[in-house]
């Protein structure tokens, strides 16, 4: 056998190797997803780079709880189906234009987790900085502008924050996560539902402390000393001339002390009609103030 052989038989024992346990990762992803109902049905879908040429994805009409390694579909970067017995998902445009935008993503998970996708359908981007491990992490989570989906409308309203967000919300439909693998792509997917129902408890709660301006640039100083690859800075003034959520991830983190309490204004109206009038705090009357100003500008 010739030097050659040896070394080729090495190699392609060794990618078919890694094709299997990228095949494990997906099935167990979807296992995940379904038992933690983040997707109902046959919903949503699951896809990972096998290399330069090709990339795997769950079929079209499954549920992701019961999937098997011999289900998946490999395609090449224009969607073309290159060997599977079931047709891809009709989301793979979206999973493309992830693909083709970000070169350091090797996995993508949609799903529909339920509290992320009522932010999702309220209209509300998970974009205040309350949490240290999600600034680090993810920085924010905007709201991609609705597509129908399977259409191109999808692919087109996910470009404009893939290049700087590993993850967002698709307005009236759910979530998609990037990872350098399928299972960080998944834990992104876990981290984006978990902030969002804290997030949801602290605003029926009645209100939100934000890390200061200070802290979250002290976060973005972690980023690197642990080595998180994020694929954008924080951008903590969204208020400053030339922010750009496609090119950074903008937060809102006031500087001043007095800006920090965010109050729920639902909960302020809902006491306002039990009383009949509506008591606030300094800080909370001047956020509320800041807030309406903000409104008019936009
Ligand atoms: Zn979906």
């Amino acid at each position: 056998m010739s030097l050659w052989l040896i070394i080729s038989e090495g190699c392609c024992e060794l990618s078919t190797r890694a094709e299997e346990q990228i095949r494990a990762d997906i099935v167990e992803v979807g296992r995940r997803l379904y038992a933690r109902e983040f997707v109902a049905s046959n919903d949503g879908n699951i896809s990972a780079r096998l290399d330069e040429h090709r990339l795997i994805t769950t079929p079209k009409s499954v549920s992701k709880g019961f999937m098997t390694p011999d289900m998946m579909v490999v395609v090449d970067y224009d969607g073309k189906k290159l060997s599977g017995d079931r047709d891809p998902s009709s989301e793979l445009p979206m999973h493309l234009e992830i693909y083709r935008n970000r070169p350091d993503v090797n996995g993508v998970v949609h799903a529909h987790p339920p509290t992320a996708t009522g932010f999702a359908v309220a209209g509300i981007p998970l974009t205040r900085a309350v949490l240290a491990e999600v600034v680090t992490t993810l920085g924010s989570i905007p709201i991609a502008e609705y597509g129908t989906p399977s259409t191109a409308e999808l692919p087109e309203a996910v470009r404009k924050y893939i290049k700087a967000h590993d993850g967002m919300l698709l307005a009236n439909h759910g979530a998609v996560t990037c990872g350098n693998s399928v299972l960080s792509a998944h834990f992104k997917m876990e981290t984006i539902e978990h902030f969002a129902k804290i997030s949801l408890v602290a605003r029926l709660l009645g209100r939100e402390h934000l890390l200061s301006r200070e802290e979250v640039e002290r976060l973005q100083g972690l980023r690197g000393m642990y080595g998180i690859a994020a694929p954008a800075p924080v951008c903590a003034d969204p208020a400053e001339a030339g922010l750009d959520q496609a090119l950074c991830q903008v937060l809102e983190a006031p500087a001043s002390s007095t800006e920090r309490l965010v109050p729920d204004i639902t909960s302020a109206l809902r006491q306002a009609s039990r009383d009949g009038e509506i008591r606030l705090t300094y800080a909370e009357l001047t956020a509320l103030i800041a807030d309406a100003i903000k409104n008019l500008r936009d």
